[in-house]
């Protein structure tokens, strides 16, 4: 009897101290970003990253990380997928309705705010008691695109910058490669596996790219861009202009009291009323890449003369004002993409005359005016150059013509297709790179083409991203063309029909003419003059018995 009452009694206590250990020890303990752990003095190292990562998994069944690419120095760069539950596969979605948004930081390693604000995003959606966005969302973030550059780390980088003390990275990556300017090109393990990873695999209805600012001297802590090439479809670049980036700010201010403004520099700073110009259309650009592939696409620039708590506050904020717009709108986005998408095939199956490429592209003033809250400025002249420009302490609100319409200078028809008479595998291999869909014809066919008889081709005299850039003339030539078995064809009723037009057409500002690809194609052997650039518009539907390559 009394050992069973011993018995008891020695279980009732294990009972008691099991509940008591259940239900007051404290939580586990979220892991600290190394700016918050640092009181914001230091960024994360690459380790510091993945040590990150592994614990939010360990304290959460909603994360999977994926590798997105292997960087030139050998590191493996994450790529954090996040749902409720976390998708095994694309495959997996087929019958899910949550929309995909990929946010992608550090892809300048000096520019640090957005890898620690990413971080602290994944935290916060995945540690916190409701999850927020997963309903409606999945989220994948790059917290570390450049990898190799992030380890560069040093005080003497960025040094105009306002933090962190302890240094950051660099702004290229192992190969010495600008990545924001590898979109076109795509020479980088970073852009190839952002291409085949994540836009090809996931096709995330929108990216967004974090950068901190270079340049103008304001108040606001947080700018941002849209997708401003207008050979996209430019739904989408009005929509996200016009509507979704206004929506955003105003989230940005009401719900996070933090400014913002769209991006860009004074035009002269020593009279800053003369316009606020932002950066260039090109699609070497990411974000205006995406946009040629007909999917939504946010620029972040953070202030670069904001201390780093407040960028890495301000960046936060923002992605977090993009995610309570993305799920709210989900359906809205879904469908802009889906038209275009739609749009973009229907016009490549039959062109019109009205369809055109823009070759040359001009920068105007949107209709509207900005508000920028900047500062009074000192101008100080310097004997034999700029002068120095100086902000005073009182601060002023300038308004002035925005600078960021892109409208085309002069356009050609936009083709049915491309024939390629040259089988390079290094251009099918770039082709396939950007997931365009290439066949080959399978029998001879004579067709009415228009072939571009090159007049001048000058290579930039110095070098840039490794390549001299070509800038070419000459003109189109109606002409019959027996196209051999085997050639090439690259059609534009495709999903990808704008990207294709501006890789392969012969006077595209950003093409793979310009880098060097068609090189030596385009002089003869012998002799002087050019060679006919190797790729024909083809204008006018054709019906061509080919077979795509895989
Ligand atoms: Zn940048």
């Amino acid at each position: 009897m009394k050992n069973r009452r011993k018995k008891l009694i020695k279980f009732l206590f294990i009972f008691i101290w099991l509940i008591s250990v259940s239900l007051f020890s404290p939580a586990e303990q979220k892991p600290l970003t190394v700016a918050e752990s640092s009181q914001f003095t230091a960024t994360s190292r690459y380790s510091d990253v993945m040590e990150f990562v592994r614990e939010l998994m360990r304290q959460s069944a909603l994360l999977r990380v994926e590798t997105l690419c292997q960087s030139p120095e050998g590191r493996e760069v994450p790529l954090l997928i996040i749902g409720n539950p976390p998708p095994s596969s694309p495959q997996a979605l087929k019958y899910d309705k949550r929309g995909i948004i990929y946010i992608q930081a550090n892809i300048h390693a000096g520019e640090v705010e957005g890898k620690e604000a990413s971080l602290m995003l994944a935290r916060h959606i995945l540690l916190s008691e409701t999850h927020p966005y997963l309903d409606k969302l999945i989220i994948l973030i790059a917290p570390i695109f450049n990898a190799d550059g992030n380890e560069k780390i040093s005080v003497e980088n960025r040094r105009n910058q306002l933090g962190p003390e302890k240094g950051v990275g660099v702004r290229s990556n192992g190969q010495n490669l600008d990545l924001n300017r590898d979109s076109m090109k795509m020479e980088s393990p970073e852009i190839q596996g952002l291409v085949q990873n994540v836009l090809m695999r996931w096709d995330p209805l929108l990216l967004v790219d974090c950068h901190t600012t270079n340049g103008s001297l304001h108040q606001e802590p947080v700018t941002y861009s849209w997708p401003l090439n207008p050979n996209g479809d430019l739904s989408i670049l009005v929509y996200q202009r016009e509507k979704m980036l206004p929506a955003i700010n105003k989230i940005l201010k009401e719900k996070y009291n933090i400014a913002s403004i769209p991006f860009g520099d004074f035009k002269d700073a020593r009279d800053p009323e003369k316009g606020w110009q932002t950066f260039s259309h090109h699609p070497r650009f990411l974000t205006n890449y995406v946009g040629l592939r007909n999917r939504l696409a946010i620029l972040n620039e953070n202030y670069a003369y904001a201390d780093y708590k407040t960028r890495i506050l301000g960046c936060y904020s923002f992605l977090l004002s993009i995610l309570d717009y993305c799920q709210d709108h989900l359906e809205e986005i879904s469908r802009l993409a889906a038209e275009a998408d739609a749009r973009t095939i229907k016009r490549g199956l039959e062109p019109s005359e009205k369809d055109s490429f823009a070759v040359e592209i001009e920068v105007m003033a949107l209709p509207e005016k900005i508000t920028i809250q900047g500062y009074e400025m000192e101008v100080i002249p310097r004997e034999g150059t700029w002068p120095e420009v100086k902000k005073k302490d009182k601060k002023k609100s300038y308004i002035m013509p925005y600078f960021a319409d892109f409208i085309p200078k002069r356009e050609v028809r936009f083709p049915f297709a491309y024939l390629l008479t040259t089988s390079d595998p290094e251009i099918i291999a770039k082709l396939l790179q950007h997931g365009l869909v290439v066949d080959k014809l399978l029998e001879p066919t004579t067709l009415e083409i228009e072939s571009f008889q090159i007049k001048e081709v000058k290579a930039a005299e110095r070098l840039y991203q490794g390549h001299r850039l070509n800038s070419i003339k000459g003109e189109y030539i109606l002409e019959k063309k027996e196209f051999p078995e085997g050639t090439l064809l690259v059609r534009t009723d495709q999903l990808l029909g704008n990207l294709a037009a501006y890789l392969l057409e012969p006077e595209s500002d950003d093409g793979l003419l310009v880098w060097n690809f068609f090189d030596r194609y385009i002089v003869p052997q012998w002799g002087r003059g050019f060679e006919t650039y190797p790729v024909y518009r083809l204008l006018e539907p054709a019906n061509l018995v080919s077979k795509t390559l895989r």
